[in-house]
């Protein structure tokens, strides 16, 4: 099939959404791709025990609270699932899925989508494709050569087959520290972080890292000094799991290991742990393959951007990345601002040339 549209929006995922949500508002033309077969993104994937770092009203997308889940402060991945199901039903977002886009070209006037199922010719594009397809593990002499299981994030889904073993997590932000804590108790956990974890005091959660997030904005906005943002806080939320198991002493992280061997790891000073199984909470790099053929790839590759816009392709916005596409925007509540950003230049674009 083959199909003309003002917009393509690739990703339907919470950023997707947003972005649809605008769009819907300005009154354009436009699709969103999903590759998934059902709602939720990468919420879909997540662990069982994976808890949000803020409480239901401050995870919103536009125009939508979330509301609380019962029992919970924090909500769960299922909630958020059920929550963009409903937002992207009550909004009326014109979702096709499952959708893969294989490749963005340029084609004279417009940007051609080429998918799995097709292809849509589209005046401008809005890529939300997010970062959890593109799990990242770190260079480390041996790693090939550990017998035992190698995992990442992506693939850890709870304590239960773990259980007895032993494990080694690698990795100091939320996601290591989650997985750690949720190990803590049934396994032989070893927790490896690059450098000492940095707990975010108790009483701060998702809610002041979006202050803090803003107040950088702003900051930058006006030509003040950097307040530094998120990072100046800490790397952990203390959220009930993590701040149980630090409180009872089972989440104790060692230094970066120096290097693998087929039974498990050895320091710089010549300790050695064994293992059964590691787990690589290392991050995740930005899912852009399919927009190589517009050769826009800048250092750490990143697209470079002004505001969502890509620099040198005024036709294409990326939204939900990490912080180089808006503050906060790889966040639920903070995706919100730059996705009313993009719909409003793309809709300005579009005027200009009608
Ligand atoms: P995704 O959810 O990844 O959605 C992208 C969608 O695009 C997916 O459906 C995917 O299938 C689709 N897609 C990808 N490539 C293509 C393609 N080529 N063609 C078509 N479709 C494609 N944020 C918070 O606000 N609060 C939290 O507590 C929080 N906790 C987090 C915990 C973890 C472990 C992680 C990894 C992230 C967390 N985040 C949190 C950050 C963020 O909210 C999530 O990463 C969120 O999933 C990002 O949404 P997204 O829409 O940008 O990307």
């Amino acid at each position: 099939m083959s199909a003309a549209v003002d917009v393509v929006v690739i990703g339907g995922g919470q950023s997707g959404l947003a972005a649809g949500y605008h769009l819907r508002r300005l009154g354009l033309d436009f699709v969103v791709l999903d590759a998934q077969p059902t709602p939720g993104g990468a919420w879909r994937h997540a662990w069982d025990s994976l808890h949000l770092f803020s409480p239901a009203a401050y995870s919103s997308l536009p125009g939508r609270l979330m509301p609380p889940q019962p029992g919970r402060t924090y909500p769960d991945a299922g909630h958020v699932v059920g929550y963009l199901d409903d937002y992207e039903k009550r909004y009326e977002l014109p979702v096709e899925r499952p959708v893969a886009v294989r490749s963005v070209r340029r084609d004279g006037p417009v940007l051609r989508v080429e998918s799995d199922s097709g292809v849509w010719h589209a005046r401008t594009v809005i890529s939300a494709t997010g970062t959890w397809w593109r799990p990242f593990l770190p260079a480390v002499t041996g790693a090939d050569r550990f017998a035992g299981r190698r995992l990442h994030t992506v693939a850890y889904r709870g304590p239960a087959e773990f259980t007895g073993r032993r494990v080694i997590v690698v990795g100091g932000g939320n996601s290591g520290a989650q997985i750690a804590a949720d190990l803590a108790y049934d396994t032989d956990l070893t927790w490896v972080t690059r450098r000492e974890p940095r707990f975010l005091a108790d009483d701060i959660d998702g809610r002041a890292l979006f202050d803090a997030a803003t107040a950088r904005r702003r900051a930058l906005d006006t030509g003040s000094a950097d307040t530094g943002g998120v990072a100046s806080l800490g790397d952990i939320v203390a959220v009930p799991p993590v701040r149980e198991a630090r409180d009872a002493g089972v989440l104790k992280a060692a230094p970066m290991f120096a290097r693998l061997t087929p039974a498990g790891v050895v320091w710089a000073d010549g300790t050695t742990a064994e293992a059964d199984a590691i787990i690589w909470c290392t991050g995740f790099r930005p899912a852009l393959s399919h927009l190589a053929p517009l050769g826009l790839r800048g250092p750490r590759g990143h697209i470079p951007t002004t505001g969502t816009r890509a620099t040198a392709e005024p036709r294409l916005h990326l939204l939900g990345y990490g912080d180089w596409t808006g503050p906060a925007s790889a966040t639920l509540i903070g995706v919100g601002r730059p996705a009313r950003d993009a719909a409003r230049e793309i809709a300005a674009l579009l005027k200009g040339r009608s």
